[in-house]
């Protein structure tokens, strides 16, 4: 199983995650040139794409969905409340399947399991994608933790982490006061602190990879996130990755 970033942030989201043939694309915030193009770095076409797995209806991560899916005839899917938030966009598209927030399911070798989150949109989850031999566990997109997400994420052997932004520049920095209200409430995004406190709390006895995602340009750095988690975790620094904007992260083997 190996997984790997077209992108992280709230200009666009994509992660590749594939093993034994199966290849699933969690999220695409690009255009269809872009996104090709982003996949093309990693040494894949879209056509290659077993399907399209949606958190939740935020253009950065549905954006690109319906016209990068109906140019390659991918098969879609997404919660039904994300469904409902995007029927006009995915109108006339074939091969879109619905499931509920709280059933796993299987596309080909792999086993998908959503994980609902607090974050504000219709029907919103993350994913716990494995192989019956190894878990990633992906969080991006919530305002707070959960049991339910921690009970999920515990024991995984792979971690992309959402650190949105460091709550001092949050606060002093000039997003207007609604906008910061919004990112630091309970359906916003989870700050570098709260991720940190997520991983003390779970098992990473397994862990072999953490990514810290989805980081505000504005108000974070990749040195702050990378802070936070090696605290909880009492790694170095170095061994924290960083989801970037431009360029994502190449692949990591599990
Ligand atoms: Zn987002
Ligand atoms: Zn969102």
């Amino acid at each position: 199983m190996r997984f790997a970033s077209l992108g992280s942030g709230s200009e666009g989201n994509g992660l590749v995650v594939e093993s034994g043939g199966t290849r699933v694309l969690v999220d695409c915030g690009f255009g269809v040139r872009d996104a090709a193009a982003r996949l093309g770095r990693l040494g894949l076409v879209p056509s290659s794409l077993t399907a399209i797995l949606v958190t939740h209806e935020h253009s950065d991560h549905v954006g690109g969905v319906p016209a990068f899916a109906a140019r390659h005839g991918i098969p879609v899917w997404a919660t039904f409340g994300t469904l409902a938030a995007v029927s006009a966009r995915f109108e006339g598209m074939s091969h879109v399947y619905g499931f509920d927030s709280h059933d796993g399911f299987a596309i080909d070798a792999l086993e998908v399991t959503p994980v609902p989150v607090p974050h504000d949109a219709r029907e919103p989850v993350q994913y716990v994608i494995g192989d019956g031999a190894r878990r990633l566990g992906v969080l991006t997109d919530l305002g707070v933790s959960t049991a339910h997400v921690e009970a999920s994420l515990s024991g995984c052997d792979a971690l992309v982490l959402e650190c949105n932004h460091d709550r001092e520049l949050l606060e002093t920095g000039d997003y207007p006061y609604p906008l910061k209200q919004r990112i630091a409430g309970r359906l916003g995004h989870l700050h570098n602190e709260a991720a940190a406190e997520i991983l003390a709390r779970i098992d990473t006895s397994r862990l072999a990879h953490i990514v810290a995602a989805h980081l505000s340009q504005q108000n974070n750095t990749p040195e702050l996130a990378r802070a936070a988690l090696a605290g909880a975790l009492g790694c170095a620094p170095e061994w924290i990755g960083i989801a970037e904007q431009a360029t994502g992260f190449d692949w990591r083997e599990l």
